[in-house]
């Protein structure tokens, strides 16, 4: 029997798994820490208008959540990618200016507005990943690019403080700051049992007050499929989720369907046959949904970007290359320009074989 077959919680697992990862990593080549792990540039939905992202991941000593007691969330991978051990604050910004040196050329040449994601796979706030004095050098650097009009960072509530976020505005001055949360769902059962993400939704609404207060803007991230769930629950689960987050006037809702990344708890029960990511017309079906009913968002950004896009890995319909394909560009046209249309008009996509297929299993765990 293997040691995963022994232990009972949900939870164990989890810290099983992970621990497995952290020795492998530990033991593995040491990971360079000068140099950011990816960036990016692209074409980008901003507020108000298409423009670009810039996109830098940084590489630190990685989730503090997923390193603790508690093992981190289930489908979460982000570890394989981390240091382990505390990255020094001139790593960090030796990893930033790298980036930004390749690219600021190419940004400040450019006629569109840019968007810069900051994002290490963890918490921004978190200054056992990234220090006040890291942040403040980096801010200062985008606070002097003119055409870098919008600053994404991503953070788990417990490190949303006043005094880091005033902080961060005083630098930025004009520009809009916009902090990820990673909430999943508005259900605090599938949150916390599914996912193991051990936050609660009355503390992330306390989090988005306190961040509307400083005029901040707040992004939230929904989990399209958690383990557990069948593509109709999931259905359910991501709508309502998103119904409740537009009455709360978040300023964007960005949907990630699961992908299955390496060591986490839902590769382990993917390789099993007991988990597949969800189909794209589940997605499909989220968004005509919430569009039916609110054809105007009230300047509510409605994104998603799957990661691992029509492979067995991500979201995917049958594996045909034409049947995923033709939703990827609906989904990525529709992002850009929020123009509802695009999804509510239901020839604009495939209506493949595969569908069939798809409404007959869709109540059921494995299809
Ligand atoms: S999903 Fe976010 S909070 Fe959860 S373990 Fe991964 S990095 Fe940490
Ligand atoms: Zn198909």
């Amino acid at each position: 029997m293997k040691n995963y077959e022994k232990v009972k919680s949900l939870k164990d697992r989890i810290k099983l798994l992970r621990s497995n990862t952290i020795q492998k990593i530990l033991k593995s080549n040491p990971k360079k820490i000068d140099h950011p792990i990816s960036f990016w540039i692209k074409e980008d939905r901003l507020r108000n208008e298409k423009g670009k992202e810039f996109t830098i991941i940084l590489r630190t000593r990685g989730c503090s959540w997923a390193l603790g007691d508690n093992g981190g969330c289930s489908m979460c991978g982000y570890l394989q990618d981390s240091y382990m051990n505390k990255v020094e604050d001139k790593y960090i910004i030796q990893q930033f200016d790298y980036a930004f040196q390749k690219k600021i050329e190419e940004i400040s040449n450019s006629k569109e507005n840019f968007s810069i994601k900051l994002y290490n796979s963890g918490s921004f706030l978190d200054d056992d990943e990234i220090s006040e004095e890291a942040r403040y050098k980096i801010f200062k650097k985008i606070a002097e690019v003119p055409n870098i009009t919008e600053i994404v960072i991503e953070s788990r509530v417990e490190y949303i403080e006043e005094f880091k976020i005033k902080q961060l505005t005083r630098i930025l001055k004009e520009k809009y700051l916009e902090i990820a949360i990673g909430l999943e769902s508005t259900d605090d059962y599938i949150r916390n049992n599914y996912i193991n993400k051990g936050l609660v939704f009355q503390d992330f609404i306390n989090s988005i007050k306190l961040l509307k207060s400083c005029n901040v803007g707040i992004r939230v991230y929904l989990l399209l499929k958690p383990p557990f769930l069948n593509e109709q629950a999931a259905i359910d689960d991501c709508i309502k989720s998103i119904n409740e987050l537009i009455d709360l006037k978040v300023n964007t809702i960005s949907i990630n369907p699961v992908n299955i990344q390496k060591d986490s708890l839902v590769e382990y029960l993917w390789r099993q046959n007991r988990y597949r990511p969800p189909w794209f017309y589940s997605l499909f079906k989220v968004l005509r949904e919430i569009l039916k009913t609110h054809s105007n968002l009230n300047s509510i950004r409605l994104i998603s970007d799957p990661s691992g896009a029509g492979t067995k890995r991500g979201i995917h319909n049958c594996l045909k290359k034409e049947c995923n394909n033709l939703m990827i560009n609906v989904l990525k046209d529709f992002v850009l320009n929020q123009d509802a249309k695009l999804i509510l008009d239901k020839e604009n996509y495939s209506q493949c074989d595969c569908l069939i297929k798809y409404r007959l299993q869709k109540d059921h765990i494995l299809i």
